[in-house]
């Protein structure tokens, strides 16, 4: 680290728990952002602010009017583009240093493959289902780390899956793929503004922990928020024996290794 960077970090390098060493790893990691809308936003904020080394940014949409309310990366001038162009202009101004890089895509299946291999850790900040259960399979074949958030009108949720140890639930086990429930939508239902905003933020201090490995904080839990009363409450997550996701990918590892 140069002075200048010293001095950019130094709030986080006088953390006992953080330090130069873990600064240094901050800012040799690559993490990759899957949806810059409400909770996107203010995760690609934070940890661009805090110096990860390289940040993808994955995203098909463009700006519209109506994110304007809750996707504070996002400006009136930028209506009309790409959300990872839009997201990517506010990043460069807030750290230059950091290396992003824009995904203007939908991304399938194998394309999250090739993505996620090229991260150290996975933020899913989508807004539907179908994209949180292929990111849970994805990331939990290549044993990379998940910090999984979603929100909707006054609720919000954080998880974080650590795959990287054989005993870690995965997002299956908490919401079975075959369970009935139901997509609810920002466009028909509405949300907070400020609840994005949270549950994004902890998804990037969740992060931000795991690339430092500092072992405190939402691995195997379930954070879920309540805006309308502020009422907090953590559960802890335990492995479904008879997951569809992760049942099956343990014991086809275990049959690799023997
Ligand atoms: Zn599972």
């Amino acid at each position: 680290m140069d002075d200048r960077q010293l001095l950019r970090y130094s709030r986080h390098i006088l953390l006992q728990e953080i330090g130069i060493e873990g600064q240094q790893r901050l800012l040799d990691s690559r993490v990759l952002i899957i949806g810059v809308g409400g909770l996107g936003s203010p995760a690609a904020l934070y940890l661009a602010a805090s110096g990860v080394g390289r940040l993808m940014l994955c995203d098909h949409d463009k700006v519209d009017y109506s994110n304007l309310q809750r996707q504070i990366i996002h400006r009136t001038a930028t209506i009309g583009q790409p959300k990872v162009a839009s997201a990517l202009a506010a990043l460069r101004e807030i750290n230059p240093e950091v290396e992003c890089v824009a995904l203007p895509i939908r991304a399938d299946e194998a394309k999250l493959r090739e993505l996620i291999a090229q991260a150290d850790i996975v933020l899913d900040c989508s807004d539907n289902f179908e994209t949180r259960y292929a990111v849970n399979r994805v990331c939990l074949a290549l044993r990379k780390p998940l910090v999984s958030g979603a929100a909707i009108q006054f609720h919000g949720q954080v998880s974080v899956f650590d795959f990287r140890r054989d005993d870690a639930p995965c997002y299956n086990c908490l919401f079975p793929e075959d369970s009935e429930a139901e997509e609810l939508r920002c466009a028909t239902t509405g949300v907070f503004a400020p609840l994005v905003g949270i549950i994004g933020t902890l998804q990037a201090a969740e992060a931000l922990k795991l690339l430092m490995d500092i072992e405190r904080g939402l691995n195997g839990k379930l954070l879920s928020l309540n805006a309308l009363d502020m009422n907090i409450l953590r559960s802890g997550l335990s492995k479904d024996p008879s997951c569809r996701a992760c049942g099956e990918s343990l014991l086809a590892a275990r049959r690799v290794k023997q």
